[in-house]
């Protein structure tokens, strides 16, 4: 689960990290007054900066990131950063905070290393940009270091990782803040902690000399769905505004949906048998449309539903349907299917193999529904694949 900016940092400074303070605006109106309230601290510079809340990187690219001087000018900035959209996404909502006069940006994550099932560490001196066009020009530009995952990131780790990004002078501050996102990757079961910019910027008060320290100007996390049932309170984070209607409806019913770009809609029950399904799919010439799980049990208004979401993909020109009931019966997720065929707007082709609990029970309801039916998986998926041809010719 992606989360926004402005809820990403409420997480770091949960964790002690230094983060500039901030607003949500959801109207020009509102950012204005947030602006009076920052400007009237007197920040050093004397702007505030306004930034689009939406869950896609490359807003500054995009023009959703700027500064204002005034309230006034605040105001009309927030104004315009609402009405864009970016990368297809309608700004919603602006942060609104005080602008950090910044000497130097660097770039400072922990991600989850699945093969190597630990914390890694990845910093560069080149930050501001995105990580993947460092990546992809400069990887010797990226320094990056595993956490050992019974103890955690080590401080003497985090001053080599200090000293290689060229941040010596502020090596007690980059500890901290190194060791404070690997703890926030663990406190919340983050897969992905990302400060970028991490900056180096100019603090203090008009009268004494200017100070430099280390800030979090930017912050993306993202949480594993998949623990996200120990942690009730950040389901509250979930913007629905900027889930896919798909991914919220499969959600919503308990369905495990993932689209993908092909034109034979699958609908099976256990994770294995939906990936063994697409395996032989692709085996038999055809490309899969989506990968789904309707899960262990489901009745027949689950099995309409999912009906209902594969059929939602315009590309999707035949449909796979394999069941093998254990706990799912077979005759149950029969009527679903006669159900939602009963419902459908669209006439699409579709293949039924289900073989298990009342398989026979199930045989008998389709056959008298007049559905195609198929007994191996072979078989069925090369019927699904005929059918989306013809469909396509
Ligand atoms: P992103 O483009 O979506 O990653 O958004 P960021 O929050 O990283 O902002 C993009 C760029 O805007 C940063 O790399 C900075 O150069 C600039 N920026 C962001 N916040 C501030 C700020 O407080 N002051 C100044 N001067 N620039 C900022
Ligand atoms: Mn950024």
């Amino acid at each position: 689960m992606k989360i926004q900016e402005a809820d990403a940092k409420s997480l770091l400074v949960a964790q002690g990290l230094p983060v500039p303070p901030w607003e949500v605006a959801h109207t020009p109106a509102e950012a204005r007054a947030a602006a009076a309230r920052f400007l009237a601290e007197g920040p050093v510079g004397g702007k505030v900066v306004i930034k689009a809340q939406v869950l896609v990187g490359g807003r500054g690219k995009a023009g959703g990131v700027k500064l204002a001087r005034s309230a006034d000018e605040a105001e009309a900035v927030a104004r315009d950063i609402l009405a864009l959209e970016i990368k297809g996404i309608p700004v919603r909502k602006v942060l609104v905070g005080p602008a950090a006069q910044i000497e130097k940006e660097y770039y400072l994550s922990a991600v989850l290393d699945r093969a190597g099932r630990r914390i890694l560490l990845m910093g560069s001196a080149e930050g501001g940009v995105e990580i993947e066009q460092v990546a992809a020009e400069r990887p010797d530009a990226i320094v990056t270091l595993g956490a050992d995952p019974y103890l955690g990131l080590q401080p003497f780790q985090a001053r080599e990782l200090a000293f290689r990004l060229g941040l010596g002078s502020h090596l007690r501050e980059f500890v901290d803040i190194a060791v404070g996102l690997v703890r926030t990757m663990r406190a919340y079961d983050a897969d992905l902690v990302e400060i970028n910019p991490l900056a180096i910027v100019v603090e203090g008060v008009p009268s004494s000399a200017p100070v430099d320290r280390l800030l979090c100007l930017d912050a993306k996390v993202t949480l594993d769905d998949s623990a996200l049932f120990r942690h009730p309170g950040l389901e509250d984070l979930r913007d629905p505004d900027e889930e896919a209607p798909a991914d919220r409806e499969a959600r919503e019913a308990g369905l495990t949906f993932i689209k993908l770009d092909g034109t034979i809609g699958c609908m099976v029950n256990g994770a294995g048998l939906a990936m063994t399904t697409m395996d032989l799919v692709k085996r038999a010439g055809g490309e899969p449309a989506n990968f789904l799980d309707i899960g262990g049990g489901a009745r027949a208004d689950k099995v309409a539903h999912a009906m209902r979401l594969i059929l939602a993909d315009p590309k999707v020109n035949a449909i796979l349907v394999n069941i093998f009931g254990g706990i799912t019966r077979g005759d149950e997720v029969a009527r679903g299917l006669i159900e939602a065929r009963s419902q459908q707007t669209r006439d699409v082709p579709m293949v039924v193999r289900i073989v298990g609990t009342n398989a026979a029970e199930a045989a008998i309801l389709l056959r008298e529904a007049r559905f195609v039916t198929a007994s191996t998986l072979d078989e069925a998926a090369a019927q699904a694949v005929a059918a989306s041809r013809g469909a396509a010719a």
